[in-house]
């Protein structure tokens, strides 16, 4: 059956312990580069070149955000 609420909470506690004390795993610590975005994740990505926190939420909205600006550029000159 389904982990009960304390034994999925042990899981995620060990989990972030681990992820806390893992040297390699802290120098991947984040924080997404979106605005007032606050999540806070691990980049494994290879170059270590990750930016949000996913690039379908945080990485798709940064990137209409810079289609907007440069349109409204665009259409002020
Ligand atoms: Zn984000």
């Amino acid at each position: 059956g389904p982990p009960a609420c304390v034994a999925l909470l042990a899981a995620v506690a060990r989990d972030a312990v681990e992820l806390l004390t893992d040297p390699v795993a802290r120098a991947g610590l984040r924080q997404c580069a979106g605005d007032n975005c606050p999540i806070v994740y691990v980049d494994m990505s290879r170059g270590r070149r990750r930016r949000w926190c996913s690039s379908e939420v945080c990485g798709n909205r940064e990137r209409v955000a810079r289609h907007r600006r440069r349109a409204a550029l665009a259409s002020r000159t």
